[in-house]
């Protein structure tokens, strides 16, 4: 055996061609780099795997397809400095105008009020959220409702909601919080508020029942008979105005239209919270991979 100039080897007679040490480091590098997609291929692979055998003991739970698809939406809420941003932003500015229509109102016979959602505007279900993508799970009225009713430790507060409504006790503005939280968990509600020291009365809190469903009009009406309301805060279209209701056998986009013609009101009127894990804009979609296509429209 003789060693080449070119770094090559002669067996008996025939030559083969060894690469530079260059390449030959180069060579290592792409080999380690194959490993390591082939790895993590076959790593993502045994974990859907996984989550779907759990998920296939479970008839109950409804897949969602493709799996964690509420995964990016999940991780910018739970773990992005921007959507902290944007929270402490809409609450900030929802002070500026609370003030502002406080000191400008003409008819003062009545309270003045804010009227404020919960789920996702002072309460992060985060942890419900997680819970689902690991189960790979899509959502489940009735997973909701157990969530509701146990879950009470696991909630947290959504950035400035706490020193937004601290705000309004010194502005003497009633808070009116109307949410679609079942009215048989309320107490289970008010000690979620309560851990957080947010005191809710009870004519305060109107949550959702049989005869109101989740549209929330008739409970805007009870609150506006008593109450002079100045905002609206919440990160769901129909915290607003029932008309941003998803309505499947209307054709066209309505709910954008519907934007446009009453953009006057945002951030005047109605300040919106950003929530990109759910909402009535995901209610068009079928929770299977035919979502998709919408992106093609
Ligand atoms: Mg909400």
């Amino acid at each position: 055996m003789t060693i080449s100039r070119s770094c090559g080897l002669a067996f008996g007679g025939s030559f083969v061609s060894l690469p530079t040490p260059r390449k030959a480091q180069a060579l290592v590098r792409f080999s380690l780099f194959l490993l390591l997609i082939v790895g993590s291929v076959s790593r993502v692979s045994s974990q859907e795997r996984s989550a779907k055998l759990r998920l296939d003991s479970r008839d109950s739970v409804k897949q969602e397809d493709p799996p964690f698809r509420g995964l990016d939406a999940s991780l910018y809420m739970l773990t992005s400095a921007e959507y902290k941003a944007c929270c402490l932003q809409a609450f900030r500015w929802a002070g500026i105008m609370a003030k502002e229509k406080l000191s400008t109102r003409q008819d003062q016979s009545k309270p003045a009020a804010v009227v404020i959602d919960l789920d996702e505007t002072i309460l992060d279900n985060g942890w419900f959220q997680s819970n689902q993508i690991r189960e790979v799970a899509a959502f489940d009225a009735q997973r909701w409702e157990r969530w509701e009713r146990t879950g009470a430790d696991k909630v947290r507060l959504i950035p400035g909601a706490k020193k937004f409504i601290d705000q309004l006790r010194e502005l003497k503005i009633e808070p009116i919080y109307i949410t679609n939280r079942n009215d048989k968990a309320r107490e289970q509600t008010k000690s979620v508020l309560e851990r957080f020291e947010i005191a809710v009365p009870d004519e305060q809190l109107l949550c959702a029942d049989e005869k109101t469903g989740s549209d929330k009009t008739s409970r805007r009406e009870i609150a506006a008979a008593k109450f002079d309301i100045l905002i609206f805060v919440g990160d769901n279209l129909r915290d607003f105005d029932e008309r941003f209701k998803y309505d499947r056998a209307v054709v066209g986009d309505k709910r954008s239209k519907t934007v446009e013609e009453l953009q006057d009101k945002f951030g005047v009127e109605w300040i919106i919270l950003p929530n990109p894990s759910y909402g009535e804009w995901n209610k068009r979609f079928s929770n299977s991979k035919a979502d998709v296509e919408l992106l093609y429209k």
